[in-house]
């Protein structure tokens, strides 16, 4: 399965130039207070596809198409910029505003 990414310095790459980042989830907890296992909950939040951890509801298939994922993706073969992006997981296409790309 390949498809295509839209750097924002970049234009347009192979998904292979990239590296995923996790899906979004949200602002980095606070650390006063901060229990290791909810760190560890957080971490994986990031680094797994789907949100190991995240509960019944929220496992890879929740969603049905239509069903956007906001992503963090990292352009490591190219310019090295960190960036978000959001993808319908059925179609592994971005979507931008409400309007299809392909
Ligand atoms: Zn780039």
């Amino acid at each position: 399965m390949t498809f295509r990414l839209t750097c924002p310095v970049c234009g347009k790459r192979d998904i292979y130039e990239f590296t995923f980042g996790g899906q979004e989830r949200g602002p980095r907890p606070e650390q006063e207070g901060l229990s290791a296992e909810e760190h560890f909950r957080w971490v994986q939040f990031r680094m797994i596809p789907g949100g190991m951890g995240a509960g019944e509801d929220a496992g890879p298939r929740a969603g049905g198409p239509g069903q956007l994922q906001h992503e963090w993706w990292y352009h490591g073969q190219g310019c090295g910029v960190w960036f978000r992006t959001t993808r319908d997981p059925a179609t592994n296409r971005e979507v931008k505003d409400g309007s299809g790309e392909g």
